[in-house]
């Protein structure tokens, strides 16, 4: 789960993490009472959406009165913000941060993540703040430090005086950067967060440090004992079929393509997508129905891969393992008839009571086109789909 820049600056703030003073606002008037209650001479209007790369699409403007405030406001709230992480069309800035204006010297980067590798939270920082930091790792990798956190034991003193040394932070900033490192730290594993990241940090010409930009990832597993962040979840960034099939426990992701994709089992799902992808299509959806998938899961997973204008056809792949063939069968003929199918349907069944799921297939009237291995299975709905 991700939240807001100003959601995830107010985390920090109770952790002791220093952030500018900022309020939010949903209305140019708003907006205007947040510039004047913040007091000048300068303020900074950001758009929160939960993407990156805000500034360089204009979703982050200085402003040096309350007028100007105010004008900014009023263009940004409303405006389709594209941004590198958001795709072409865009997302609508439905909110703001007005936030007072900081003393830039230099900008650095940090972020904290769970690094599968080590099976550590590795501490992650850079010289190089305020920029694309996939583009510094791709073009000076140098400038990247990474340091891995002993779960028993923390961010140590020592690690903490390394990484700050390691961008160049001035002595006069170390007792301030080991602190703050070490907040961010607890901040990381008291939310159970798997993303930490602050890009700017910002050293201003009295050598403090401040968080200029904060963007939190949340493990969705471990929000059950954070009603506390589940209360910051913003409906308005997610993706409305994901957050519809988040309702039915589907695991459910939106994809560009044309095919959907219903698989019992993430393994057999990204291996679909890739089979579907080798002979020459493009899959409109990852889609896990799980182990247990009831005849009900299985239609609102049809429904909501058919509430998607570009699906021209399904494949439904299935291992029948704990779940049998023949309940998978009852589960699609049910869909199917409840949905009015009205693209072609690939099915391809293996596993338990396998020759019953075929036959009740079969037998049921549908215009299902049965498949036997992944192979075809992937080529019979590539070729209806065109
Ligand atoms: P994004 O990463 O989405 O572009 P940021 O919050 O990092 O958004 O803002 C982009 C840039 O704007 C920062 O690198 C920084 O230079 C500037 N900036 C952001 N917040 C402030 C602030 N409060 N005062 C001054 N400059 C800021
Ligand atoms: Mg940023």
């Amino acid at each position: 789960m991700k939240i807001h820049e100003y959601q995830a600056k107010e985390i920090l703030r109770n952790f002791g993490v220093s952030v500018p003073r900022g309020i939010p606002a949903f209305t140019v008037q708003e907006a205007v009472e947040a510039a004047q209650k913040l007091g000048g001479p300068v303020w900074v209007v950001k758009a929160q959406i939960h993407a990156g790369g805000r500034g360089k699409g204009g979703g982050v403007k200085l402003a040096k009165s309350v007028d100007q405030v105010k004008e900014l406001a009023g263009q940004m709230l409303g405006m389709q913000l594209v941004t590198h992480q958001t795709g072409p069309e865009g997302q609508k800035v439905r909110r703001l941060y007005i936030e007072e204006g900081a003393d830039i010297q230099k900008e650095y980067y940090v972020s904290l993540l769970t690094d599968r590798a080590t099976q550590t939270v590795a501490f992650i920082a850079s010289s190089e703040g305020g920029m694309d930091i996939e583009e510094v790792a791709h073009s000076t990798p140098e400038k990247i430090i990474t340091e891995y956190i002993n779960p028993l034991i923390g961010l140590t003193d020592a690690q903490a005086r390394k990484i700050a040394a390691g961008i160049g932070l001035p002595e006069a900033s170390m007792a301030q950067a080991i602190d703050m490192f070490q907040k961010l730290y607890k901040c990381y594993m008291d939310t159970d967060a798997t993303l930490v990241e602050i890009n700017p940090l910002n050293r201003d010409s009295q050598n403090r440090l401040i968080a200029l930009d904060a963007k939190f990832n949340f493990d969705d597993n471990a929000l059950f004992r954070h009603p506390e962040i589940v209360a910051l979840r913003d409906l308005d960034e997610e993706d409305p079929a994901e957050v519809e099939a988040s309702k039915y426990d589907l695991a459910y992701i939106s994809l560009d393509g044309n095919i959907g994709c219903l698989v019992n089992g993430a393994g057999l799902a990204m291996a679909t997508m890739d089979t579907i992808k080798l002979f020459g299509g493009e899959p409109a959806n990852f889609l896990d129905v799980g182990g247990g998938a009831t005849p009900e899961k299985v239609t609102e997973a049809f429904k909501i891969m058919l509430k998607n204008p570009k699906v021209k056809a399904i494949l439904v792949n299935i291992f029948g393992g704990i779940m049998k063939c023949d309940t998978i069968a009852t589960g699609v003929i049910t869909a199917c008839k409840a949905v009015n199918l009205s693209v072609p349907l690939v099915v391809r069944m293996k596993g338990t009571n396998e020759d019953l799921g075929k036959k009740m297939l079969a037998e049921s009237g549908l215009p299902i086109i049965p498949a036997d291995t992944m192979a075809e299975a992937a080529q019979k709905v590539v070729a209806a789909a065109k």
